[in-house]
């Protein structure tokens, strides 16, 4: 049997001198392929600061999806897309204040202060993203009667928005998230985006959080329940 050593010997100094720092680079290193996609989530002016419903730092994941984006050929955007009135909005349940919950026909609902209104400037994608190259941009939530973090699927948990269907016909086999919030739309996507399949990774440092009433903990527990990768955006090769 061959042990260590006699593989060694076989290589050859020279040939391991070679293979050595390729061999280092690719276990820190994730390379995105053809069949990798990432998602950004959400990175509309209502979450960034001087919006509505502002994920604090919400800005600084700006800059780092901007340079992890462009090591994907594949990039898809979310966009928050609510009718007025929505039936997420605290304003719209008399006695509510924003961050209380309901029980609605579908399950628990957090309520929001209004965000996102379809056409607002509130509800636009940021201008400081610069991800010409982004082929598919998904509005999300846009059922006045059902809430949607999740890209995938609205809050009932069944009506699919069809970004699944779309990602499998590109053959797009892993998915990386990023962008706001880490505990509501991000992690949401991340889970579903499991249940439907793909090969999944959060960018820890390319997302913020809102987190009301533990809700980023129990996020980062479900997402890891759920086999969803948590990396930081240094894990992903970015060529100069
Ligand atoms: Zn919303």
């Amino acid at each position: 049997m061959l042990d260590r050593r006699h593989i060694l010997a076989a290589l050859g100094t020279t040939a391991l001198a070679a293979l050595a720092p390729t061999a280092l680079f690719a276990a820190t290193s994730i390379k995105p392929d053809d069949t990798s996609a990432l998602l950004v989530i959400d990175v509309q002016n209502c979450f960034l600061p001087g919006g509505s419903l502002a994920v604090k730092e919400g800005e600084q994941v700006v800059p780092v999806i901007n340079k992890i984006a462009k090591a994907f050929s594949n990039v898809v955007m979310t966009q928050d897309w609510h009718t007025p009135g929505h039936v997420s909005f605290a304003s719209v349940h008399s006695g509510k204040k924003p961050f209380e919950t309901i029980d609605l026909p579908y399950g628990k609902q957090v309520l929001w202060p209004d965000h996102c209104v379809q056409g607002t400037d509130g509800a636009a994608l940021s201008r400081d993203l610069a991800i010409p190259h982004a082929e598919l941009i998904i509005r999300k939530g846009f059922h006045k009667d059902v809430d949607s973090y999740s890209a995938f699927l609205e809050a009932d948990g069944k009506t699919s928005t069809g970004l699944a269907g779309y990602l499998k016909g590109r053959k797009i086999k892993r998915i990386f998230v990023a962008g706001l919030a880490t505990d509501f739309c991000v992690a949401w996507t991340a889970l579903d985006a499991r249940k439907a399949g793909f090969e999944v990774y959060v960018v820890e440092d390319a997302c913020r959080g809102i987190d009301t009433q533990g809700s980023l903990a129990k996020a980062w527990a479900d997402m890891a329940k759920a086999g969803v990768k948590r990396i930081q955006s240094a894990d992903i090769a970015v060529s100069a």
